[in-house]
């Protein structure tokens, strides 16, 4: 895209002005000629939206940031891409994002970086970046993203944007390219509470091509967004979580928040998850086992660029060849990670304990929303980083995501909010409700946002 009208932050990887425009006009058409058809036009009709670019779009490339998949046209829509289309929202482009949403940064894409607009020597968060870099340089009213271990909540917190993960099977995954898909979860992207709310609304609800999507009819989550008062809203704050590694200015700027909250009517609960820091090292077996599983279709015969060694070469050295080219560092370094913990004699000892994990951070968050209605948290640890500062340290990069992925594990919704500025640089206010609440986030986000 155009550095200049992008401002240098590269948001996207791609754009496709004509067929938004396009879009926008036949939706003008039809406001104009009035009657039936106008009336009967979805509310967003002709709002544009950015989409990440993990998720398939018939007439533009879907790569998920990665060479093996450079040039890729899908043949059919996502289901949240039918959704989109069905209330004619403008598609303006697919957004930038760390290969295959490997990473927490952005830095991880085969096509370069894009930047944080509030800063741009800064890392605008991963995987999603581009859509939630995109939302805050008012690139796009609003985006898609996919998170499944913080990937739409912390670029939300980094770039001062709202970024909402569903219940797990509220928004259907046909046509999103798997990275671990008990984990995975599209959600949107926005300015407002409100606007993620609605964006939710098009995008969500039953699919029977998602054998893991939920048949519950959606609430109105517009309408709770309305609904703002945090009069007896009971929230809880978890007294044995780990702030260690925590950034000072963080930690002081949510004990404020918490204060506001209880001004605005709130009652604060000091609730025990004493798994909740146990989940990142279960995510980091359960999702490269998954990944390594998902991504072993790219062997350059049924799906991926191939690439043939020079001379030919026998079908083991042709996909040998496509995936040492395709992938890079990062999802390679998944792959090894993932098939050790899942080859055997290793099983029970990584995947089978990370799994048992699992099911203890289900429970701490059954045994606290007992308790209370909304489980409140900072997003991140810290606001954004300096581009650069973690790419060699794998371990640093992982622990970003200590307080987003739990409400992967336990499959319930998350939803960061701006909670304000630490040293100039926004910082997020992540909150969880049980599974199927989401529009308890909803309402609550609108209140605290
Ligand atoms: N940062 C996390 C990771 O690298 C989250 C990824 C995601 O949610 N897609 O795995």
């Amino acid at each position: 895209s155009d550095a200049a009208s992008d401002r240098g932050v590269r948001a996207y990887l791609h754009v496709n002005t004509d067929e938004a425009l396009a879009v926008a006009a036949e939706v003008d058409a039809i406001r104009a000629a009035g009657g039936a058809e106008a009336e009967a036009l979805h509310p967003l009709a002709g709002v544009p939206v950015a989409v990440k670019d993990n998720i398939v779009t018939v007439g533009q490339p879907t790569t998920a940031a990665s060479t093996m998949l450079d040039g890729w046209m899908s043949p059919y829509d996502a289901h949240v891409i039918e959704r989109i289309r069905a209330a004619k929202l403008p598609i303006l482009g697919k957004t930038n994002m760390d290969e295959f949403a490997m990473g927490g940064s952005t830095e991880h894409s085969a096509f370069g970086i894009t930047r944080n607009p509030w800063d741009l020597d800064r890392v605008p968060g991963g995987s999603g970046g581009g859509s939630a870099a995109a939302v805050a340089a008012f690139l796009a009213p609003f985006a898609l993203g996919s998170d499944t271990g913080g990937s739409i909540r912390e670029p939300a917190a980094f770039t001062g944007t709202v970024g909402m993960k569903p219940t797990y099977g509220a928004v259907s995954r046909y046509g999103v390219i798997a990275m671990a898909s008990s984990l995975d979860q599209v959600g949107p992207a926005a300015r407002t509470v409100t606007d993620a709310a609605a964006l939710q609304q098009v995008i969500g609800g039953h699919d029977r091509r998602d054998s893991t999507s939920l048949p519950d009819e959606q609430a109105d989550f517009v309408a709770a967004a309305a609904n703002r008062d945090l009069t007896g809203v009971k929230v809880g704050v978890i007294a044995d979580q780990s702030t260690e590694g925590f950034d000072a200015g963080v930690k002081a700027a949510f004990d404020a928040d918490v204060q506001a909250l209880r001004g605005a009517g709130a009652e604060i609960v000091e609730v025990s998850c004493p798994h909740f820091d146990a989940a990142l090292a279960a995510y980091y077996l359960i999702m490269p086992s998954e990944a390594s599983s998902n991504l072993a279709r790219y062997d350059g015969v049924r799906y991926g660029n191939r690439v043939v060694p020079e001379g030919g070469g026998t079908i083991e050295q042709v996909m040998a060849a496509t995936r040492e080219a395709g992938f890079g560092p990062e999802v390679k370094r998944r792959i090894i990670l993932g098939t050790y913990a899942l080859s055997a004699g290793y099983y029970d000892a990584y995947y089978g304990s990370a799994q048992k994990v699992r099911t203890l951070v289900q429970e701490d968050f059954a045994a606290a929303f007992e308790k209370v209605d909304v489980l409140l948290t900072p997003t991140a640890p810290t606001p954004a980083f300096e581009l650069g500062a973690q790419t060699t340290d794998p371990m640093a990069m992982y622990l970003n995501d200590i307080a987003t992925i739990p409400a992967n594990l336990a499959g319930v919704p998350g939803l960061s909010v701006p909670g304000g500025t630490v040293d100039g640089l926004p910082y997020g206010l992540q909150l969880v409700a049980p599974a199927r609440e989401d529009a308890r986030l909803y309402s609550v986000g609108a209140a605290v946002e």
